[in-house]
């Protein structure tokens, strides 16, 4: 048994048939030392005691048995502490530890009957306490082996019995009885003992092993998923960091190890409760802290249990691709895409706290602005310009306030500036003041020079009102003001603003109303050829008939019905009725329809026209649609294919108000107009302005070269139509001649009866105004093929 060494069970490399088993020995050997000191004295004292000539032999025999006896467990022992990988098996030392306490037990038990031989009955009393001792001593010594521990106490208690028997001063049966009774509560304590031990090894190695499985799921879960575990010790710090907790990190583990876990993230709240959660052993989930990584910003989020250890175990996942998209969205949410400025949500929002912070140290001033002709930029120069445009608004804008005042867009060409502070108020002129100069500074975008402006409405936090869309609206009616002032100016709320927009939106109410109530009436005023003095046609000019206000003149209500849209289905209702008036009238008489921008982009447009011509049963060269420069200005190509539409069907077009907005001769070159109708603006100032003059002449001289016609507005007084006459003008049309006024007012559009046409296009009845009635059908739907070539105007177009 002795002669297995270490050795021959090299191969078994980190065999270890029974853990518990293994657990028993180590607990042995930790007492071992002790007990051998504690026999070595005890066979000192007993040596002492009984040394005399007769026992000298007797006692070197026997101290050389416990000598030997102790020698062996030492042996065992310091074997067992080299055996550092255990590579003898755990049942080898046990059969050693109990061959020890049986040599031991044996040496002490026969020492016990040799030595009654010799004793007095003083030495007897010692030699009886020893040996009681010894065997009360043992059930400690082997506590953990119960085996060794009655193998020892056996031979012990069989040589105290003998000598009891042996002694004449032993009281023999009591003390048998005493000793057998001290045996078995001895072993069967041992026994208890023992169990007790396995038990708790037993558990204690039951919950390593479902911690090993518990690891074994865990580090599964590590290769599986994309999150990692994480491990603090009571401190804080990092243990035993795994390989993808590294990575996570990208720091080595021995940058990891002990370092104090908090502090791989920035400072934060959150920081601040992980803190407090690792401290405190307070289980936490989904704790988001944000760090940086190779100089990037990332974010984890943590969970983690408390472990028996005082420290704290979890499982972090890397969550920066979720944060990014949230920020993502969060940005958009609260940006605009165009410019990176703050979007109509976070300026309300931003609006509406400071609004509750207002007082007296803190003015609230709202800039609204809006370009004053972005919509013709992004129609000439395209959209691509048109955004470049916006851009460079926003970075002007952005170098005239300060870091701290909020500029926002707030969709197409609309931009807000928010201002907080004591002086809010008294900036905000100042400020608007530098946008408007800064915003008119030419800038060349794409290589191209582009020259915009833009209008500023300013309201500011009075005492009282809080409301952030008041104070909005206020800004809006200012800015609306500062653009009917002229645009390319700011202009401050005023009370009386709220008055005007009040009207205004009543107006628009009423206007609603009043197409359906059918409130609209068409007055005429006609154009006069100069030469010849004739009335060749007539103007359409609508006049509402209004309940309260009475007649409401159309600069009062057509800028509102193109505004609300209700534009269109008005210029509908104009169409039809012009063509059915002019129908009634003698056939050379033609008559003007004023057409507005938003007219031009209906698609009902061309099936209107068509449809009002042929219910009429007119020649289509009887009317006269009149455009604004504005027309050719925006959408200008679309709006110039809808206009080849219409005079290829025949019906003709008139450039009105010429000499106003964006006026450029160019424009008479970009449509074959069949009218020119110079703005009013030139009559008045022909007397007394030369350049109104030369401004007259050109448009004459060119147009006449272009085979138009020009039509002088706003003729009032005898000496302008003298120099009209001088400067080649064909027609005028003004006061001078007659205001406009009901067709029935002008005799020369009763129709003689005799002297109707022979065609009997004129012959349909006086139109009934009607504003419901359905939208006239397309030109598709008014004939076939054959009945178009009977049509007026493919017969016009066939004569040339
Ligand atoms: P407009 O097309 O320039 O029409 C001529 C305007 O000049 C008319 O004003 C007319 O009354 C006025 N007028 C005529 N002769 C003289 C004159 O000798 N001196 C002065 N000072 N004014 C003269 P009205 O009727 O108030 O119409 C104003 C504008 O409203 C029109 O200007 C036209 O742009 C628009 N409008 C009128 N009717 C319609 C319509 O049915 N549809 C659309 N879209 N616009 C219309
Ligand atoms: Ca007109
Ligand atoms: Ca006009």
């Amino acid at each position: 048994m002795f002669g297995m060494g270490s050795n021959s069970r090299s191969t078994d490399v980190g065999f270890d048939e029974n853990p518990v088993l293994r657990e028993q020995v180590e607990e042995n050997f930790r007492f071992a030392a002790a007990a051998s000191v504690a026999g070595i004295v005890n066979a000192a004292i007993i040596t002492a005691v009984l040394w005399s000539p007769q026992t000298v032999l007797t006692l070197m025999g026997w101290v050389s048995a416990i000598t030997l006896g102790t020698g062996l467990r030492f042996w065992a022992l310091v074997d067992n502490k080299r055996d550092i990988q255990k590579q003898t098996p755990a049942t080898v030392h046990a059969r050693r530890i109990e061959f020890v306490a049986l040599t031991n037990g044996l040496a002490w038990g026969a020492g016990t009957v040799l030595f009654t031989l010799f004793a007095n009955p003083t030495q007897y009393m010692l030699l009886l306490m020893v040996c009681s001792g010894m065997m009360g001593a043992s059930v400690t010594t082997y506590t953990s082996m119960a085996r060794a521990g009655v193998l020892f106490i056996a031979p012990l208690a069989l040589g105290g019995l003998a000598s009891l028997w042996v002694h004449p001063s032993a009281p023999s049966i009591s003390g048998t009885l005493l000793l057998a009774c001290y045996c078995v509560l001895l072993v069967r304590s041992a026994k208890v003992r023992e169990r007790r031990f396995r038990a708790r090894i037993q558990a204690r190695e039951e919950l390593a092993t479902s911690n090993e499985t518990v690891k074994l799921l865990l580090n599964d879960f590590e290769e599986q998923s994309a999150d990692w575990l994480w491990h603090v010790d009571r401190q804080g710090l990092i243990a035993a960091p795994n390989k993808r907790f590294c990575e996570a990190a990208g720091r080595a583990e021995a940058l990891l190890e002990n370092a104090l876990f908090e502090t791989l993230f920035t400072d934060s709240k959150e920081r601040v409760m992980l803190h407090e959660h690792i401290y405190g052993s307070f289980g936490f989930r989904n704790l988001t802290l944000k760090l940086v990584i190779d100089g990037a910003p990332r974010w984890w989020t943590l969970s983690g249990q408390p472990t028996a250890d005082g420290g704290m175990r979890g499982v972090a996942s890397d969550v920066t691709a979720q944060k990014r998209a949230e920020e993502r969205v969060s940005y958009m949410a609260h940006y605009d895409g165009l410019t990176d400025l703050a979007n109509r949500f976070l300026f309300n929002d931003t609006l509406r706290r400071a609004l509750k912070r207002r007082g007296k140290d803190h003015q609230v001033a709202v800039l609204c602005l809006d370009l004053d002709s972005f919509k013709s930029v992004n129609d000439s120069l395209g959209h691509p310009i048109g955004d470049k445009l916006l851009c460079e608004v926003a970075r002007r804008i952005e170098k005239v306030v300060r870091e701290e005042d909020l500029i926002a867009r707030l969709g197409g060409d609309e931009f807000a500036v928010l201002l907080q502070g004591a002086d809010a108020g008294a900036r905000a002129e100042k400020i608007a003041d530098r946008i408007i100069e800064t915003v008119s500074d030419p800038c060349v975008i794409d290589e191209q020079q582009v020259v915009t402006s833009c209008s500023i409405g300013i309201a500011y936090s009075a005492n009282d009102d809080a409301d952030p869309t008041l104070l909005m609206t206020h800004a809006d009616l200012a800015l609306y003001t500062a653009k009917e002032n002229g645009r390319n100016r700011f202009a401050f709320f005023e009370p009386g603003m709220d008055k005007a927009a009040k009207e205004r939106r009543d107006l628009e109410m009423d206007l609603r109303a009043a197409i359906s109530l059918n409130e609209f009436e068409l007055y005429f005023q006609p154009l006069v050829n100069i030469d010849t003095g004739q009335t060749v046609s007539y103007e359409a000019l609508i006049r509402w008939n209004h309940p309260t206000r009475g007649i409401v003149m159309p600069d009062d209500f057509i800028p509102i019905a193109e505004e609300s849209g209700l534009i269109v289905q008005l210029g509908e209702w104009v169409i039809r009725n012009a063509a059915r008036e002019v129908a009634n009238w003698p056939e050379h008489l033609h008559v003007s329809i004023n057409l507005s921008p938003a007219q031009m982009r209906s698609t009902n447009l061309l099936p209107t026209v068509f449809g009002a011509i042929a219910q009429a049963g007119i020649d289509p060269d009887r009317l006269e649609l009149e455009i604004t420069e504005n027309v050719l200005l925006n959408d200008s190509a679309v709006n110039i294919a809808t206009l080849h539409k219409l005079r290829d069907f025949g019906v003709r077009i008139s450039l009105d108000d010429f000499g106003t907005g964006y006026s450029s001769l160019n424009y008479l070159r970009s449509f074959p107009f069949d009218k020119i109708k110079i703005d009013k603006c030139f009559v008045s100032g022909l007397a007394d302005n030369p350049d109104c003059q030369a401004i007259v002449r050109a448009v004459t001289g060119l147009a006449s070269n272009l085979g138009m016609v020009t039509t002088a507005e706003g003729v009032e007084e005898e000496s302008q139509l003298e120099l009209l006459r001088n400067e080649g003008c064909t027609e005028a049309q003004g006061f001078l001649f007659a205001r406009p006024g009901q067709s029935s007012q002008f005799t020369d559009l009763r129709v003689n009866p005799k002297a109707q046409p022979t065609s009997g296009v004129a012959m349909l009845p006086a139109a009934k105004i009607d504003l419901t009635s359905t939208p006239s059908r397309s030109i598709e739907e008014t004939g076939s093929e054959e009945s178009k070539s009977d049509h007026p105007a493919a017969q016009r177009k066939a004569r040339g």
